[in-house]
């Protein structure tokens, strides 16, 4: 069994006692253990803001962005073995594994992209300058400079590779050293990554910082210049949220946390139609890829009342094409639920939906040993339900609500939760979908509309983009991420300067950026 390190003030170090299991959720097995305990989190934050920071800030823009796309190539080597890691600590079948690690390289490499053009001078400006004084002579504009402090990224224990090096990627193409943190329960491929990325040598001394465990007393160390991006489970995010030195340092929070998200299906949209197809297989997909513990997937899909039956069977046949099994076995597209703990949660949560949904497939018994959970498709008795609307089963499982087909309806119900991170919704009908855009934006951080003349190019709902913002209201978080260069706002101040025009606009104006 293998003891996982965390890299602070540049060595590798191990915590006390026994700490956090790693198991294989598809034997049981425990597979390494990582602790924190007793590790000094407090030189740990010195050493980003006094080594790291200064470091990363002496580099441009551009040449940061060039040892992003030199990280995105290091991992990618070392793909292989993190598909081996994945599916023995995490039960990821191959294609599981590959989206995580495909999507922490992919992201890198598309922040590359987006940093490269960014020029040389420390700072960006932000936006057009505009004239304050009668005359053109006072002059204002604004710009964003890399703040002082440490990054500090805490993850779900979902997407150990994606989630650590997708925020990886903003802040360090924003010039502020990170300390990354995973989910200790799948923690085995992030210290894999960590290990890749500090051998690079890519990365400044101090820029990059790993804590393989227990956060312990990280937060109490940061302070105004500092940020925390935070994805997990609403309950945590609410601790982090209100974490007393946060609040009392205004540290700024970025949290992402879980959502109800929906796929709607629009009446005119006939079984024959491409539109419908696509409906099918993404509501499958979304249940089955990564055993259903992806934050965008579909947990609500809104059908026609007169379509229940013909989308049931459909569903129930689109399920049967993902063969369950031991993740690593040939042919295998639904492993196990990621650990123990999971495992318990997801069944309890497939009790609870029991009480007001019938089950159309599935249920709570275990189809096998270890942390299987049988595609679970229920069909809801009331679409009034609250549970409903409020309960997240983070794994394979999935509800079928009627409604009535009115976008009215369709939009009252996605909006019902509080906040998601994104809807889908599946229309031919540009005024159906124009008046459901508009009826559920307030309420999600990404929409995303099927019609059958982009059906044949869609990437499905469930995938994050780096060039679209990642996030949503309420429940959701409250946070964004990603969005291109949006995503560097959280790791810079917006400052604005005021002055002489030929001195501001001439220093700080956009006419001298890069091309
Ligand atoms: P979690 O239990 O909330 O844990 C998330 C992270 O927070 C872990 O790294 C955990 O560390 C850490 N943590 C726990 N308590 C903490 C505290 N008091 N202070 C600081 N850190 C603390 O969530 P999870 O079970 O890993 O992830 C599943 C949830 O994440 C789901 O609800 C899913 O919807 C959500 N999610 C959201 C997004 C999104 O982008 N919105 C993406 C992925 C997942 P340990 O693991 O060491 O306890």
């Amino acid at each position: 069994m293998q003891t996982l390190q965390s890299y602070l003030a540049g060595q590798w170090q191990t915590g006390q006692g026994e700490g956090t299991a790693l198991e294989n959720p598809t034997t049981g097995e425990i597979v390494a253990r990582c602790s924190t305990q007793g590790l000094d989190f407090a030189t740990a934050v010195a050493h980003g803001r006094d080594v790291g920071g200064p470091a990363l800030r002496k580099m441009t823009f551009a040449e940061r962005a060039q040892m992003l796309k030199g990280l995105s190539a290091v991992i990618h080597e070392a793909r292989e073995e993190l598909i081996e890691m994945g599916s023995r600590n995490g039960g990821n079948t191959r294609g599981d594994a590959k989206f995580d690690i495909d999507g922490a390289t992919g992201t890198l490499a598309a922040y590359a992209s987006f940093g490269k053009r960014l020029g040389d001078r420390p700072f960006l400006p932000d936006g057009d300058g505009m004239q304050l004084g009668r005359t053109a002579r006072f002059w204002g504009q604004h710009i964003r400079v890399p703040r002082r402090g440490v990054a500090v990224h805490i993850n779900a224990f979902n997407f150990p590779a994606w989630g650590m090096m997708e925020k990886a990627a903003c802040s360090l193409l924003a010039g502020v050293p990170v300390i990354e943190k995973p989910g200790g329960a799948t923690a085995l491929i992030a210290w894999r990554i960590a290990q890749v990325v500090v051998e690079s040598g890519l990365v400044p001394e101090g820029a990059f910082q790993f804590v393989c465990g227990s956060a312990g007393d990280l937060l109490s160390h940061l302070n105004g210049q500092d940020c925390v991006a935070f994805t997990g489970s609403a309950a945590t995010g609410i601790k982090i949220r209100g974490h007393e030195t946060l609040v009392r340092h205004n540290v700024r929070v970025n949290i992402e946390a879980d959502s109800i998200n929906a796929a709607v299906l629009a009446p005119d949209v006939e079984a024959d139609a491409e539109a419908y197809g696509l409906f099918i297989g993404n509501v499958g997909l979304d249940m089955c890829q990564k055993a259903g513990q992806k934050c965008t997937a579909v947990r609500r899909i809104f059908v026609p009342t007169d379509r229940v039956d013909e989308v049931k069977a459909d569903l129930v046949a689109e399920l049967g094409r993902f063969p369950q099994g031991a993740p690593d076995e040939k042919g295998v597209r639904l492993g196990p639920v990621a650990h123990s703990g999971q495992h318990a949660d997801v069944r309890a949560g497939i009790q609870r939906l029991s009480e007001i949904a019938d089950i159309v497939t599935g249920g709570p018994e275990p189809p096998r040993d270890g942390c299987f959970v049988s595609p679970t498709l229920m069909l809801a008795k009331d679409p009034e339900a609250e549970i409903l609307h409020e309960l997240e089963v983070f794994g394979p499982v999935a509800t079928i609500i009627p409604y009535d087909g009115t976008v009215e309806k369709a939009i009252d119900l996605v909006n019902r939760g509080d906040g998601g991170l994104v809807v889908s919704a599946y229309s031919n009908d540009a005024k159906w979908s124009e008046a459901f855009v508009i009826g559920a934006a307030p309420y999600h951080g990404r929409i995303w509309v099927g019609s059958d003349r982009m059906a044949e190019q869609a990437l499905p709902p469930g995938m994050v983009l780096p060039g679209l913002v990642h996030g949503g209201p309420g429940r959701a978080g409250g946070g964004e991420e990603l969005g291109a260069l949006r995503g560097l706002d959280f790791y810079t101040q917006r400052t604005a300067i005021q002055g002489f025009k030929s001195f501001v606009d001439g220093t700080f104006g956009p006419a001298n950026e890069a091309e």
